[in-house]
C-alpha cells in the first residue's frame, strides 16, 4: 500500500470525532447505538455495504450496539424476498447485527398513537386533496405553497376521520394525514408533509392488519428514537429531512438521536440505486439482481468477489461530507489484492488451439508438480498431466511477430510452464486458412522447464493437456456502462450508456481438472488470464466460470496520474 493510502485509512474521520466527544462528555450515558435501516424494496449494493460496515464498525469500536432495522413502510414495493436477501448479504459481508432483526412495521401501533398525539395538539390534519393537488399546492423552491382548504378542520373532525381511515372506510388516495407545519417554509419537507396514506394492501410483516401506512419520514426518526439509537447516520440527501425529524421528535416530546450525514459511495461505470438497477433488470439488460456485472452484493458474490475486498474498499474510502466518485479500478485493485493471496493457481486456455509435440511419444503421459500459490507455500502443490497433444491460447502464436514477442512463432523457443522448452516448427491450417495445429519439438533435457545449459528462454506460456482437459464456458465481463460518471443519471439516461460488450461468452475453454475440484465458491486464478469463479447459477448444467477480474492492475497507473 502506498503512503497516501495508509494515511487515509488511519486518520480519524469526522464521524468518529463526533462520537468520541459524545462518549467523553457522557452524552447518551456514554452509550453508542447505531443501526442500518434498509427499505426492503430491492437488493443491497456496495453503497449499502459502506453504510452497514460503517455503522457496525462504529458500534464495535465504541463497545456499543448495532441494529438491523428494515424501514418497511411501503407494502406496494416491498417483499419478504428482499428482506431475506438483505439479511444473507449482510452476513456474507461478515457483519452480524445485535439482537433480533427489527422492523419499522413492528412500531406501527406506536406510530399510530403518536399521530393521534399530533392531531390532538392541532399539529396534524386529514386532507382530502388528491395526490396531484397536494403536489400542486406544495409550491416550488422559489414559490411558497398554499394551504389546503382542509387544513383547518377541528381536532374532533380530524380524530374521527383518521380513525375512519384506519378502519378502512376510504379508498386508496381518498385522504391522507398531514402534519401542520408551514406551507411557506423554504424547506419543502416542512410544507405539511404527508404522514399517512391509505393503501389497501397486504404487508409482508403485518398482513392485513393495516390499510393505512406511515410515510418513510414519519417512521424513520421515531423508529430510531424507539430503539435508542444514539447516532443516526445517513447519507447527505437526508440533510434536508433532519429539521422535519427534529420537529416530529420535539412535538412528540420523545428521545432524540443526533443525525450525522456522510457522502454516498459512488463508483464509476456503475449505478448504485435500487430503483435504477431494478429498471435495467426489468428492461432485460441484466439477468437479475445477482447479475455479476452489477455492483449488488449478490452480483459481486456470484462474480467471486471476496467480501474482504468490499470491506477494504469501503474502509479505505472512508467517510466524507462531499459527494465524489471512486474509480472502479480502485475496487478491482482491492479485489486482486485479496485474491492474489487466497486464490489457488490453475491452468486454463480460453481460446484453445492444439499444440502437437511431434517428437514426443504417442500414448505417453507425464505428471509435473505445479505450485498452487507462490504467495502462500502452505497451499502446497498439485500434479498436472502432460502428453503429446496440448491446448494453448490461440493468441500465444504469431505468424509475423513483433520483435518483443517471446511466445510461439516459428523457430523460437518458448517454455511450457512447469514442463519443457519447445520450439515451433510448423503450423497446420484448415481450408479457411485458420490454424488448427501448432507443431513443435521439445528438448527432453529441459524437463521441468529449464535447460541444463542455462540458455535463456524469455517466454513462458500456459497449456492444458488434451487428454484430461475439461470443456468450460467462460464469461468475460467488462464495465456495465461505457460512461464513467453514471451515478447521478436516471434509468432511462443510464441505459443509453449500457455497454453491449459488458459480457462476452466463450464456450470452448479448456481447463485442468483441478480447477473443478476446488471447493465450491473458491475463486481461482487461471494463470495469465485472471481470477475466475464458478457461476453458482449454473453448477448443475455446465461448467461455467465468470472472470471476477483480470490480472492487469490499472489502478496503479491511475494513481500515478493523480
Ligand atoms: P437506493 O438509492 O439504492 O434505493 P436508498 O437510500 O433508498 O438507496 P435504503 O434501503 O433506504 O436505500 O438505504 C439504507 C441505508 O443505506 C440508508 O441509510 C442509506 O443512506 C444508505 N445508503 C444507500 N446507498 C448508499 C451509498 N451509495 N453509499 C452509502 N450509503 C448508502
Ligand atoms: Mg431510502
Amino acid at each position: 500500500m502506498s503512503a497516501k493510502m495508509e494515511q487515509n485509512s488511519n486518520s480519524v474521520d469526522f464521524i468518529r470525532k463526533i462520537i468520541r466527544d459524545d462518549v467523553r462528555q457522557n452524552r447518551y450515558g456514554g452509550q453508542v447505538v447505531t443501526r442500518f435501516p434498509p427499505e426492503p424494496n430491492g437488493f443491497l449494493h456496495i453503497g449499502h455495504a459502506k453504510s452497514v460496515l460503517l455503522n457496525c464498525d462504529l458500534a464495535r469500536e465504541f463497545g456499543g450496539t448495532f441494529n438491523l432495522r428494515f424501514d418497511d413502510t411501503n407494502p406496494l414495493k416491498e417483499t419478504p424476498e428482499y428482506v431475506d436477501a438483505a439479511k444473507s448479504d449482510i452476513q456474507w459481508l461478515g457483519i452480524q447485527w445485535d439482537g433480533n432483526v427489527k422492523f419499522a412495521s413492528g412500531y406501527f401501533d406506536q406510530l399510530f398513537e403518536w399521530a393521534l398525539v399530533l392531531i390532538r395538539k392541532g399539529l396534524a390534519y386529514v386532507d382530502d386533496l388528491s395526490p396531484e393537488e397536494i403536489r400542486q399546492y406544495r409550491g416550488t423552491l422559489t414559490q411558497p405553497g398554499q394551504d389546503s382548504p382542509f387544513r383547518n378542520r377541528t381536532v374532533t373532525e380530524n380524530l374521527r376521520l383518521f380513525h375512519r381511515m384506519r378502519e378502512g372506510h376510504f379508498a386508496n388516495g381518498a385522504k391522507v394525514l398531514r402534519a401542520k407545519i408551514d406551507m411557506a417554509s423554504p424547506n419543502l419537507n416542512l410544507r405539511d408533509p404527508v404522514l399517512y396514506r391509505i393503501a389497501h394492501a397486504t404487508h409482508h410483516q403485518t398482513g392485513d392488519v393495516w390499510c393505512i401506512y406511515p410515510m418513510y419520514d414519519w417512521a424513520h426518526g421515531q423508529s430510531d428514537s424507539i430503539e435508542g439509537i444514539t447516532h443516526s447516520i445517513c447519507t447527505l440527501e437526508f440533510e434536508d429531512h433532519n429539521p422535519l425529524y427534529r420537529w416530529f421528535l420535539e412535538n412528540l416530546e420523545i428521545y432524540e438521536p443526533v443525525q450525522i450525514e456522510f457522502a454516498r459511495l459512488q463508483l464509476t461505470h456503475t449505478v448504485l440505486h435500487k430503483r435504477v438497477i431494478n429498471k435495467i433488470i426489468e428492461e432485460g439488460y441484466l439477468d437479475g439482481w445477482d447479475d455479476p456485472r452489477v455492483a449488488t452484493l449478490s452480483g459481486l458474490r456470484r462474480r467471486g468477489v471476496p467480501p474482504e475486498a468490499i470491506q477494504n474498499l469501503c474502509r479505505h474510502v472512508g467517510v466524507a461530507k462531499t459527494n465524489s466518485t471512486v474509480e472502479i479500478e480502485l475496487f478491482e485493485h482491492f479485489i486482486r489484492q485479496v485474491l492474489n493471496r487466497t486464490s489457488p493457481r490453475r491452468m486454463g486456455v480460453l481460446d484453445p488451439v492444439k499444440l502437437v509435440l511431434v517428437d514426443y511419444p504417442e500414448g505417453k503421459t507425464e505428471e509435473f508438480g505445479a505450485v498452487n500459490n507462490p504467495e502462500d507455500a502452505q497451499m502446497g502443490t498439485r500434479k498436472v498431466t502432460f502428453s503429446r497433444e496440448l491446448y494453448v491460447e490461440r493468441e500465444d502464436y504469431r505468424e509475423k511477430p513483433h520483435r518483443k514477442f517471446y511466445r510461439l512463432t516459428k523457430g523460437q523457443e518458448v517454455r511450457l510452464r512447469y514442463a519443457y522448452l519447445v520450439t515451433c516448427t510448423e503450423v497446420i491450417r484448415n481450408n479457411q486458412g485458420d490454424i488448427v495445429e501448432i507443431h513443435c519439438t521439445h528438448d527432453p533435457a529441459s524437463r521441468g522447464g529449464n535447460a541444463p545449459d542455462g540458455r535463456r528462454v524469455r517466454g513462458t506460456i500456459h497449456w492444458v493437456d488434451c487428454g484430461t482437459a475439461l470443456n468450460a464456458e467462460v464469461q468475460l465481463l467488462d464495465h456495465l456502462f461505457t460512461e464513467p460518471l453514471i451515478g447521478h443519471m436516471d434509468a432511462e439516461t443510464a441505459i443509453q450508456y449500457f455497454n453491449p460488450d459488458s459480457r462476452k461468452v466463450l464456450i470452448n475453454a479448456k481447463i485442468e481438472p483441478a480447477a473443478v475440484q476446488d471447493l465450491p465458491g473458491t475463486t481461482i486464478q487461471l494463470e495469465r488470464q485472471g481470477y475466475f469463479h464458478r457461476d453458482p447459477r449454473k453448477v448443475n448444467d455446465s461448467l461455467s466460470f465468470i472472470r471476477t477480474v483480470s490480472l492487469r492492475d490499472s489502478w496503479k497507473k491511475i494513481e500515478r496520474r493523480q
